[in-house]
Protein backbone atom coordinates (compact mmCIF):
# COMPACT_ATOMS: atom_id res chain seq x y z
CA UNK A 1 0.00 0.00 0.00
CA UNK A 2 1.68 3.25 -0.65
CA UNK A 3 0.95 5.93 1.71
CA UNK A 4 0.05 9.01 0.23
CA UNK A 5 1.99 12.98 2.07
CA UNK A 6 0.64 16.07 1.15
CA UNK A 7 3.33 19.07 1.21
CA UNK A 8 2.01 22.49 1.43
CA UNK A 9 4.90 25.30 1.41
CA UNK A 10 2.74 27.99 2.91
CA UNK A 11 1.64 31.62 0.64
CA UNK A 12 2.63 32.25 -2.51
CA UNK A 13 5.91 34.52 -3.24
CA UNK A 14 3.78 37.71 -3.73
CA UNK A 15 1.04 37.06 -1.13
CA UNK A 16 0.87 40.46 0.98
CA UNK A 17 2.46 40.88 4.19
CA UNK A 18 4.32 38.20 3.91
CA UNK A 19 7.91 39.10 3.80
CA UNK A 20 10.59 40.05 6.21
CA UNK A 21 11.34 43.57 7.08
CA UNK A 22 13.80 43.61 4.10
CA UNK A 23 11.18 42.11 1.92
CA UNK A 24 11.91 38.70 1.34
CA UNK A 25 9.39 36.34 0.68
CA UNK A 26 7.76 33.95 3.35
CA UNK A 27 7.22 31.41 0.61
CA UNK A 28 10.71 31.40 -0.68
CA UNK A 29 12.17 29.98 2.53
CA UNK A 30 9.10 27.60 2.73
CA UNK A 31 9.28 26.24 -0.93
CA UNK A 32 12.77 25.11 -0.05
CA UNK A 33 11.71 23.33 2.60
CA UNK A 34 8.58 21.58 1.17
CA UNK A 35 10.84 20.70 -1.89
CA UNK A 36 13.44 18.92 0.04
CA UNK A 37 10.60 16.81 2.02
CA UNK A 38 9.77 15.68 -1.32
CA UNK A 39 13.39 15.17 -2.66
CA UNK A 40 14.25 13.32 0.43
CA UNK A 41 11.27 10.85 0.27
CA UNK A 42 12.03 10.45 -2.97
CA UNK A 43 14.39 7.79 -0.46
CA UNK A 44 11.87 6.03 0.71
CA UNK A 45 9.56 2.96 -0.51
CA UNK A 46 5.56 3.09 -1.20
CA UNK A 47 5.12 6.58 -0.91
CA UNK A 48 3.94 9.25 -2.39
CA UNK A 49 3.74 13.09 -2.01
CA UNK A 50 1.14 15.74 -3.20
CA UNK A 51 2.13 19.50 -2.96
CA UNK A 52 -0.60 21.70 -1.86
CA UNK A 53 0.59 24.87 -3.24
CA UNK A 54 2.09 25.93 -6.43
CA UNK A 55 5.20 25.27 -6.76
CA UNK A 56 6.17 27.95 -8.68
CA UNK A 57 5.16 30.44 -6.20
CA UNK A 58 3.18 32.40 -8.81
CA UNK A 59 -0.28 31.72 -7.43
CA UNK A 60 -1.46 31.64 -3.70
CA UNK A 61 -3.27 28.37 -3.68
CA UNK A 62 -6.38 29.40 -1.65
CA UNK A 63 -6.91 27.13 1.64
CA UNK A 64 -9.72 25.59 0.46
CA UNK A 65 -8.37 24.47 -2.52
CA UNK A 66 -5.48 23.05 -0.80
CA UNK A 67 -7.52 21.36 1.79
CA UNK A 68 -9.60 20.30 -1.16
CA UNK A 69 -6.96 18.59 -2.56
CA UNK A 70 -5.26 16.81 0.36
CA UNK A 71 -8.59 14.83 1.28
CA UNK A 72 -9.44 13.77 -2.24
CA UNK A 73 -5.60 12.51 -2.81
CA UNK A 74 -6.85 10.62 0.54
CA UNK A 75 -3.17 11.45 2.11
CA UNK A 76 -2.53 9.99 5.13
CA UNK A 77 -0.55 13.33 6.48
CA UNK A 78 -0.54 16.80 5.60
CA UNK A 79 2.46 19.02 6.10
CA UNK A 80 2.60 22.37 5.94
CA UNK A 81 5.90 24.54 6.00
CA UNK A 82 5.85 28.22 7.09
CA UNK A 83 8.22 30.92 9.04
CA UNK A 84 6.99 32.83 11.40
CA UNK A 85 6.71 36.51 12.00
CA UNK A 86 6.17 38.86 15.12
CA UNK A 87 6.00 42.50 14.50
CA UNK A 88 7.36 42.78 10.84
CA UNK A 89 10.19 44.77 12.11
CA UNK A 90 13.69 43.36 13.79
CA UNK A 91 13.54 42.14 16.71
CA UNK A 92 14.86 39.27 19.06
CA UNK A 93 12.29 36.78 19.43
CA UNK A 94 13.26 33.38 18.45
CA UNK A 95 12.48 29.67 17.98
CA UNK A 96 10.39 26.63 15.98
CA UNK A 97 7.05 25.67 17.18
CA UNK A 98 4.71 22.75 15.24
CA UNK A 99 0.81 22.66 15.72
CA UNK A 100 -1.66 20.85 15.47
CA UNK A 101 -5.36 21.16 15.82
CA UNK A 102 -6.85 21.17 19.38
CA UNK A 103 -7.90 17.99 20.83
CA UNK A 104 -6.23 16.04 17.85
CA UNK A 105 -4.69 12.69 19.45
CA UNK A 106 -3.19 11.82 15.63
CA UNK A 107 -1.84 15.28 14.97
CA UNK A 108 -0.61 15.79 18.48
CA UNK A 109 1.07 12.00 17.79
CA UNK A 110 2.41 13.49 14.61
CA UNK A 111 3.42 16.94 15.93
CA UNK A 112 5.34 14.73 18.52
CA UNK A 113 7.38 12.61 16.28
CA UNK A 114 8.26 15.35 13.62
CA UNK A 115 9.20 17.98 16.08
CA UNK A 116 12.14 16.98 17.23
CA UNK A 117 13.46 16.52 13.47
CA UNK A 118 12.84 20.32 13.12
CA UNK A 119 14.18 21.66 16.06
CA UNK A 120 17.84 19.82 15.23
CA UNK A 121 17.47 21.44 11.76
CA UNK A 122 17.02 24.83 12.52
CA UNK A 123 19.21 24.87 15.52
CA UNK A 124 16.59 27.41 17.58
CA UNK A 125 14.99 27.76 20.87
CA UNK A 126 11.96 25.25 21.15
CA UNK A 127 8.89 26.95 22.12
CA UNK A 128 7.10 23.61 21.75
CA UNK A 129 4.12 21.58 20.37
CA UNK A 130 1.11 23.91 20.04
CA UNK A 131 -2.34 23.44 18.57
CA UNK A 132 -4.04 26.12 16.95
CA UNK A 133 -7.51 26.27 15.04
CA UNK A 134 -5.94 26.73 11.59
CA UNK A 135 -7.69 25.78 8.35
CA UNK A 136 -4.94 23.66 6.87
CA UNK A 137 -5.64 21.53 10.22
CA UNK A 138 -9.25 22.16 10.22
CA UNK A 139 -10.35 21.26 7.23
CA UNK A 140 -7.62 18.18 6.54
CA UNK A 141 -9.22 14.58 7.07
CA UNK A 142 -5.70 13.33 8.22
CA UNK A 143 -3.42 14.40 11.03
CA UNK A 144 -1.89 17.29 9.76
CA UNK A 145 0.75 19.70 11.02
CA UNK A 146 1.71 22.95 10.32
CA UNK A 147 5.55 24.22 10.87
CA UNK A 148 7.03 27.80 12.12
CA UNK A 149 10.20 26.82 11.52
CA UNK A 150 11.43 30.37 12.47
CA UNK A 151 10.44 34.03 12.76
CA UNK A 152 11.11 36.25 9.80
CA UNK A 153 11.47 39.31 11.46
CA UNK A 154 13.97 37.95 14.09
CA UNK A 155 17.38 39.20 13.56
CA UNK A 156 18.71 35.51 15.61
CA UNK A 157 16.63 33.40 13.36
CA UNK A 158 16.75 35.10 9.91
CA UNK A 159 20.33 33.95 9.52
CA UNK A 160 19.15 30.70 9.32
CA UNK A 161 16.46 31.10 7.34
CA UNK A 162 19.25 33.11 4.30
CA UNK A 163 20.74 29.73 4.69
CA UNK A 164 19.81 26.86 2.24
CA UNK A 165 21.57 24.27 3.86
CA UNK A 166 19.48 25.08 6.72
CA UNK A 167 16.20 24.62 5.16
CA UNK A 168 17.13 21.87 2.85
CA UNK A 169 18.02 20.10 6.06
CA UNK A 170 15.00 20.66 7.72
CA UNK A 171 13.59 19.14 4.71
CA UNK A 172 15.67 16.23 4.92
CA UNK A 173 14.99 15.59 8.68
CA UNK A 174 11.01 16.50 8.55
CA UNK A 175 11.63 13.31 5.63
CA UNK A 176 12.93 11.10 7.94
CA UNK A 177 10.40 12.25 10.97
CA UNK A 178 7.66 11.17 8.30
CA UNK A 179 9.60 7.84 7.41
CA UNK A 180 9.38 7.33 11.51
CA UNK A 181 5.80 7.77 11.82
CA UNK A 182 4.68 5.87 8.96
CA UNK A 183 6.64 3.49 9.17
CA UNK A 184 8.53 3.58 5.83
CA UNK A 185 11.38 1.75 4.61
CA UNK A 186 14.68 3.26 2.61
CA UNK A 187 15.14 1.98 -0.88
CA UNK A 188 17.80 -0.55 -1.24
CA UNK A 189 20.69 1.60 -0.24
CA UNK A 190 23.26 2.89 -3.28
CA UNK A 191 26.30 1.25 -1.96
CA UNK A 192 25.05 -2.17 -2.19
CA UNK A 193 25.27 -3.92 -5.43
CA UNK A 194 25.88 -2.85 -8.85
CA UNK A 195 24.39 0.67 -10.09
CA UNK A 196 24.25 1.86 -13.20
CA UNK A 197 24.85 5.88 -12.64
CA UNK A 198 23.79 7.99 -15.57
CA UNK A 199 26.08 10.94 -15.80
CA UNK A 200 26.24 13.80 -17.81
CA UNK A 201 30.07 15.57 -17.60
CA UNK A 202 33.14 14.96 -15.30
CA UNK A 203 34.36 18.27 -14.41
CA UNK A 204 37.93 19.06 -12.72
CA UNK A 205 36.68 21.79 -11.26
CA UNK A 206 33.70 21.98 -9.25
CA UNK A 207 31.81 25.80 -10.25
CA UNK A 208 31.61 23.88 -14.37
CA UNK A 209 29.92 20.95 -12.58
CA UNK A 210 27.89 23.20 -10.90
CA UNK A 211 26.92 24.87 -13.81
CA UNK A 212 26.44 21.85 -15.87
CA UNK A 213 23.89 20.63 -12.36
CA UNK A 214 22.01 24.00 -13.24
CA UNK A 215 21.58 23.09 -16.49
CA UNK A 216 20.15 20.02 -16.03
CA UNK A 217 17.73 21.27 -13.38
CA UNK A 218 16.47 23.98 -15.47
CA UNK A 219 15.64 20.82 -18.12
CA UNK A 220 13.85 19.47 -14.89
CA UNK A 221 16.19 16.15 -14.19
CA UNK A 222 17.76 15.38 -10.53
CA UNK A 223 20.78 16.20 -10.65
CA UNK A 224 23.72 15.89 -7.81
CA UNK A 225 27.41 16.05 -7.80
CA UNK A 226 29.76 13.30 -7.23
CA UNK A 227 33.14 13.56 -6.19
CA UNK A 228 35.42 10.65 -7.72
CA UNK A 229 39.09 10.27 -7.89
CA UNK A 230 39.47 14.08 -8.33
CA UNK A 231 36.69 14.65 -10.41
CA UNK A 232 33.15 16.34 -9.74
CA UNK A 233 30.43 14.30 -11.88
CA UNK A 234 26.95 15.34 -12.50
CA UNK A 235 24.55 12.84 -12.08
CA UNK A 236 21.16 12.45 -12.83
CA UNK A 237 20.09 9.20 -11.35
CA UNK A 238 21.38 6.03 -10.46
CA UNK A 239 19.95 2.65 -10.92
CA UNK A 240 19.96 -1.08 -10.27
CA UNK A 241 18.23 -2.16 -13.19
CA UNK A 242 20.01 -1.09 -16.47
CA UNK A 243 16.56 -0.77 -18.04
CA UNK A 244 15.79 2.18 -16.55
CA UNK A 245 19.52 3.99 -16.61
CA UNK A 246 18.90 3.46 -20.40
CA UNK A 247 15.66 5.39 -20.04
CA UNK A 248 16.86 8.13 -18.40
CA UNK A 249 19.94 8.08 -20.77
CA UNK A 250 17.56 8.42 -23.93
CA UNK A 251 15.65 11.18 -22.03
CA UNK A 252 19.12 13.50 -21.66
CA UNK A 253 20.15 13.05 -24.68
CA UNK A 254 16.86 14.18 -26.24
CA UNK A 255 17.38 17.40 -23.73
CA UNK A 256 20.64 17.70 -25.14
CA UNK A 257 23.09 16.57 -23.28
CA UNK A 258 26.03 14.11 -23.30
CA UNK A 259 25.12 10.86 -21.24
CA UNK A 260 27.10 8.09 -20.42
CA UNK A 261 26.22 5.35 -17.91
CA UNK A 262 28.51 4.32 -15.61
CA UNK A 263 28.70 1.59 -14.06
CA UNK A 264 28.28 -0.70 -17.00
CA UNK A 265 31.58 -1.35 -17.91
CA UNK A 266 33.50 -1.45 -14.38
CA UNK A 267 35.56 -4.77 -15.25
CA UNK A 268 37.07 -3.32 -18.15
CA UNK A 269 39.50 -1.44 -17.29
CA UNK A 270 41.41 -3.93 -15.02
CA UNK A 271 41.94 -6.76 -17.73
CA UNK A 272 44.25 -4.56 -19.92
CA UNK A 273 47.12 -5.49 -20.46
CA UNK A 274 50.19 -3.17 -19.47
CA UNK A 275 52.82 -2.10 -22.32
CA UNK A 276 55.77 -1.22 -21.07
CA UNK A 277 57.28 1.55 -23.08
CA UNK A 278 61.15 1.05 -22.26
CA UNK A 279 63.84 3.34 -24.38
CA UNK A 280 67.50 2.89 -25.58
CA UNK A 281 69.39 5.45 -22.65
CA UNK A 282 66.39 4.76 -19.90
CA UNK A 283 68.05 3.91 -16.35
CA UNK A 284 65.80 0.50 -15.77
CA UNK A 285 65.99 -1.54 -12.47
CA UNK A 286 65.31 -5.60 -12.63
CA UNK A 287 62.53 -6.84 -10.44
CA UNK A 288 63.60 -8.69 -7.70
CA UNK A 289 61.24 -12.09 -8.88
CA UNK A 290 63.77 -12.39 -12.11
CA UNK A 291 65.57 -15.22 -11.87
CA UNK A 292 67.39 -15.62 -15.06
CA UNK A 293 68.57 -13.70 -18.14
CA UNK A 294 67.55 -13.40 -21.81
CA UNK A 295 70.02 -15.89 -22.78
CA UNK A 296 69.23 -18.41 -19.63
CA UNK A 297 72.35 -17.94 -17.08
CA UNK A 298 71.28 -16.83 -13.45
CA UNK A 299 70.98 -13.56 -12.81
CA UNK A 300 73.13 -12.51 -9.29
CA UNK A 301 70.96 -10.47 -6.61
CA UNK A 302 73.65 -7.86 -6.79
CA UNK A 303 72.89 -6.77 -10.15
CA UNK A 304 68.38 -6.60 -9.35
CA UNK A 305 70.12 -3.91 -6.69
CA UNK A 306 71.39 -1.56 -9.10
CA UNK A 307 69.96 0.78 -11.51
CA UNK A 308 71.32 -0.25 -15.31
CA UNK A 309 71.23 1.74 -18.60
CA UNK A 310 69.11 0.14 -22.01
CA UNK A 311 71.53 0.21 -24.33
CA UNK A 312 69.45 -1.57 -27.15
CA UNK A 313 65.46 -2.53 -27.18
CA UNK A 314 63.77 -5.44 -28.47
CA UNK A 315 59.86 -6.62 -29.08
CA UNK A 316 60.57 -8.90 -25.84
CA UNK A 317 64.23 -8.08 -24.33
CA UNK A 318 66.46 -5.57 -23.43
CA UNK A 319 70.46 -4.64 -23.36
CA UNK A 320 71.62 -3.46 -20.49
CA UNK A 321 74.72 -1.30 -20.93
CA UNK A 322 76.68 -1.91 -17.47
CA UNK A 323 76.17 -5.92 -17.55
CA UNK A 324 76.10 -6.10 -21.03
CA UNK A 325 73.28 -8.63 -20.96
CA UNK A 326 70.35 -9.08 -22.02
CA UNK A 327 67.27 -8.74 -19.96
CA UNK A 328 63.34 -10.13 -20.51
CA UNK A 329 61.38 -6.97 -20.90
CA UNK A 330 58.87 -8.65 -18.26
CA UNK A 331 61.77 -8.60 -16.03
CA UNK A 332 62.13 -4.89 -16.12
CA UNK A 333 61.04 -2.69 -13.47
ZN1 LIG B 1 3.13 31.55 6.90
Amino acid sequence: MTRIVAIDAGHGINTPGKRTPSGEREWSFNTVVAQSIINHLKNYQGVKTVRLDDSTGKRDVPLRERTNKANKANADILISCHHNANTGRWGNWTGTETYHYPKSTQGNRLAKTIHPYVLKAYGLRDRGIKSANFHMLRESKMPAILIEGGFMDSNIDIKKLRNKKVLENAGRNIAEGIAKYLGLKKKPSKQTGKLYKVQIGAYKQKKNADAQARRAKDKGFDQYIVKEKGLYKVQIGAFSKKSNADQLATKAKKAGFDVYIEGATKSTSKSKPKIKTLKVGQKVKIKSSAKKYATGETIPSWVKKKTHTIQQVTTTKVLLKEIFSWVKKSDIK
